[in-house]
């Protein structure tokens, strides 16, 4: 049997040489537009059970509650959010690849992807705009690209709305969220982001997109500057987000 595996292996590199590998398992890839192989496609956990009626994130299916904990405690400045995979060790790699590896071209099908499983999501329908979550200068000067802003391209080249990367700017370099207290993700986002143009958005709903939630705290404080310079109301998109946060 694994035999066979390796044999077919070999064989797709012979026959697809210039195809992309598996973003999940590095297998050459069949179909040139996939992000990840058919084994990979069953590993992928997409959230289909139980969602925060806020934030989106997946909960456990025996929980009391509607609302994560993480929503409970803060106070959110979002209207809602929804993300497609719970970030676990498969869409983990795919984030990576994107966040770190230089993976451009598989961060905008990522936003394909995301604009496909959206299509009928209600919220969608009051948006005027979208921004995605800006990344600093030196983060920016050092991956020569803004991860967020190549998803929500991708999503909007295929919904038509309009895109603003103009609107919220990341003044200072703040150290990653991941890895952080919930008190140190506050105080190293305080004052991180500033507004643009701010006439383009009085009265606009406004949809954030980024490529992880993790507890909310980037896109609550972009949501929180967007409400002070009067956007109407702030939904979010993300690709993956961390179950059950406490
Ligand atoms: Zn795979
Ligand atoms: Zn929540």
């Amino acid at each position: 049997m694994r035999e066979n595996n390796v044999i077919k292996e070999v064989m797709n590199k012979i026959l697809f040489p210039r195809n992309p590998k598996c973003s999940v398992c590095n297998r050459i890839l069949i179909h040139k537009d996939d992000i990840y192989c058919s084994k990979c496609d069953d590993k992928m956990e997409w959230i289909h059970s139980r969602r925060c009626d806020i934030c989106g994130r997946a909960m456990d299916s025996d929980g009391y509650s509607n609302i994560c904990e993480n929503c409970e405690k803060d106070e959110n400045y979002f209207t809602a959010g929804y993300s497609l995979w719970s970030y676990d060790k498969y869409s983990k790699r795919i984030i990576k690849k994107i966040k770190y590896g230089g993976y451009e071209r598989l961060a905008m099908n990522l936003g394909e992807v995301l604009y496909k499983n959206t299509i009928n999501l209600d919220f969608l329908s009051e948006v005027d705009m979208v921004i995605p979550t800006p990344s600093d200068k030196i983060r920016f000067i050092k991956r020569g690209y803004n991860q967020a802003y190549l998803i929500a391209k991708g999503f909007c080249d295929k919904r038509t709305l309009p895109l603003r990367e103009d609107i919220v700017i990341k003044e200072i370099a703040t150290k990653d969220q991941i890895g952080l207290s919930e008190k140190e993700r506050k105080a190293n986002l305080k004052g991180a982001f500033s507004v643009k143009n701010d006439n383009d958005i009085k009265g606009k709903t406004i949809l954030i997109v980024d490529d992880v939630l993790t507890t909310s705290a980037t896109i609550n404080e972009i949501s929180k500057v967007l409400l002070e310079h009067n956007a109407n109301k702030i939904y979010f998109l993300t690709i993956t987000s961390k179950k059950n946060i406490n």
